[in-house]
């Protein structure tokens, strides 16, 4: 069963409401869909988010490294051989972890959809549903709150609230959120490395005196300080979790012989995939670190990826998997349902997508 042909295309999905982060405000996104044909007519599809301000990718270099290096590497190839395409997906060009990431997903689906069997039981099974935070947007206190409060009657009982613009100003925030929305609900925050070492310490430790009962804080320092992460973590009781610091299992390593962080966010974007997602579970379990598994905004065929991956793997406990809850539209049939927080797995072969409507292709 060879693979014929690699397809790829553009897929426009607005948002709901625009998403600010202390690094970007994006209001709609331009996903990049892979579709692998097979000799046999089966078809598998991967997906990659344009993250440049994350992992450097931009929707036209995902599309030219699958076009001209991964996609010839895996061509005319035999699909059921997933660790030796996947190793060719490696060796075919540098970096690019969004495009590896949507042929790693794709190729996954290709080897679920031939052994007809889905990709989370093929990983070993477990859950066959899982619960996802919802995440609240940079912005003005009060309109956080009212964000907050529309989340919490939605029936997500984890919040993931965004900070890190200026310590002060996100202590306010976070008494807004924690008013509007009682002591019941969980509330996690991302910094998105927007804090210097020192202002997280002081903003993290006034959200401890204040009771604010934060689960962790993601990322409050810059990704390549990982001296300042762990300046952070020695100083506050609030857990610290790595995530734009980590991106695949080289860089789990390095964190976690640092000491520098409590828990890993996995995403497949930044790692390139499932199977470099694997192996920071691998690493994970072994320095007794829990991980979440989050998503860029992504739709469907990559998140679905991302649910597989955390549904199979015992070391994932939090999921941040809000990513299609925040499109206006849905284009993907099939495939894990999101209904509010609860995201229910399906049987189906491979990762469960059988079409995608919508796709402009090249
Ligand atoms: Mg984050």
């Amino acid at each position: 069963m060879k693979i014929t042909n690699v397809r790829l295309g553009l897929l426009d999905i607005p948002l709901h409401k625009p998403f600010k982060t202390a690094l970007r405000t994006v209001e709609e996104v331009a996903e990049v869909i892979v579709a692998l044909e097979t000799s046999e007519g089966l078809v598998a599809f991967g997906e990659a988010p344009p993250t440049a301000r994350i992992t450097g990718d931009t929707q036209e270099s995902v599309i030219a490294a699958i076009e001209k290096h991964i996609g010839p590497a895996i061509m005319n190839r035999d699909g059921a051989n997933l660790n030796d395409l996947l190793d060719s997906v490696d060796r075919a060009i540098m970096g690019n972890s969004s495009a590896k990431a949507a042929v790693d997903i794709a190729l996954h689906d290709l080897w679920g959809k031939t052994l007809g069997r889905s990709v989370h039981h093929l990983f070993g099974g477990g859950s066959s549903e899982i619960v996802t935070d919802m995440t609240i947007s940079v912005d003005r206190p009060e309109v956080m709150a009212a964000d907050a409060e529309e989340a919490v009657n939605k029936g997500y009982q984890t919040l993931k609230i965004k900070v890190g613009v200026d310590g002060d100003l996100d202590v306010e925030r976070l008494l807004a959120v924690r008013k509007a929305i009682g002591d019941k609900i969980q509330i996690r925050i991302d910094a998105n490395q927007g804090w210097t070492p020192g202002e997280a310490v002081r903003t993290l430790r006034k959200m401890e005196e204040l009771g604010l009962a934060i689960e962790f804080c993601e990322q409050p320092t810059k990704a390549d300080d990982i001296p300042g992460m762990r300046f952070v973590r020695e100083r506050v009781a609030i857990p610290i979790m790595a995530d734009e610091s980590v991106h695949d299992s080289k860089d789990a390593l390095n964190v976690l012989q640092a000491g520098a962080a409590d828990l890993i966010n996995i995403k497949l974007m930044k790692a390139g995939g499932l199977r470099e997602a694997r192996r920071i579970c691998a690493l994970a379990e072994l320095f007794g670190v829990e991980c979440m598994v989050g998503c860029m905004l992504e739709a469907k065929a990559s998140a679905a990826a991302a649910v597989h991956l955390a549904a199979s793997h015992s070391v994932i406990t939090k999921i941040d998997l809000d990513g299609p809850l925040l499109f206006a539209e849905d284009p993907m049939v099939g495939g894990p349902e999101f209904i509010g927080p609860i995201i229910k797995l399906d049987e189906s072969p491979g990762l469960g997508i059988s079409k995608i409507n919508g796709v402009q292709w090249r």
